[in-house]
């Protein structure tokens, strides 16, 4: 796929874009310009893969739930997320027509990438990137929500066979709500972050 041009489409949607060949490079820049800051996370794989907490936590306030023990910790931890100045988070696949697509289960992830930030960063691995919005919805279905199952332990049916979505009826379920971004939202930042590299699920 042509990144240029895939870049190009997503400035004409309104993002700011950043590219770059590796994850630890990412870091570093995400690290600078990100100072001082109140900054929520949503569930990434990508952001612990590349220890975006421990780095940003050194010198801004940051909350994590994935980071929390407790179920009202986390619920509590994921409100703050909600309104804090940044908010970083991934994504279960980009089309190279500019689309995002995120599945949530308890829908903190995909309502901070919305709403009540100076700025949103989408730090995404080159393999999440697919041809069409089709795909990226099929991707995200099939292939980040079963594995996100898979990390976390859960007694789905995709997790235990790991090949593909049952659309199960599980209590288990993580796959409640999906958000398309079709476009930047009005009146806030965002940022897609590319990095060419497998990162995330
Ligand atoms: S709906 Fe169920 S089977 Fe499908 S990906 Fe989500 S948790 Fe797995």
């Amino acid at each position: 796929m042509d990144l240029e041009k895939i870049l190009e489409t997503l400035k004409n949607k309104g993002y700011a874009t950043a590219y770059f060949e590796k994850a630890e490079e990412a870091g570093e820049y995400l690290d600078k310009i990100i100072d001082n800051k109140t900054v929520g996370f949503g569930d990434s794989a990508t952001l612990l893969s590349m220890n975006m907490l421990q780095k940003l936590s050194t010198h801004n306030e940051v909350f994590d739930p994935q980071n929390c023990s407790e179920e009202m910790e986390f619920i509590a931890t994921a409100k703050k997320c909600l309104s804090t100045q940044i908010y970083l988070t991934s994504v279960n696949a980009l089309s190279a027509t500019g689309e995002i697509v995120n599945i949530d289960g308890t829908g903190n992830r995909v309502a901070g990438s919305l709403f009540g930030h100076e700025k949103v960063y989408f730090v995404i691995g080159i393999n999440k990137l697919v041809p069409t919005l089709e795909k990226a919805i099929w991707r995200a279905r099939n292939i980040a929500a079963p594995k996100n199952a898979m990390r976390l332990g859960l007694q789905t049916p995709c997790a235990k066979r790991g090949d593909r979505c049952y659309d199960c009826t599980s209590p288990d379920r993580i796959c409640n709500g999906m958000v398309i971004h079709l476009k930047k939202m009005n009146d806030i930042e965002m940022e897609i972050v590319l990095i060419n590299e497998q990162l995330g699920l």
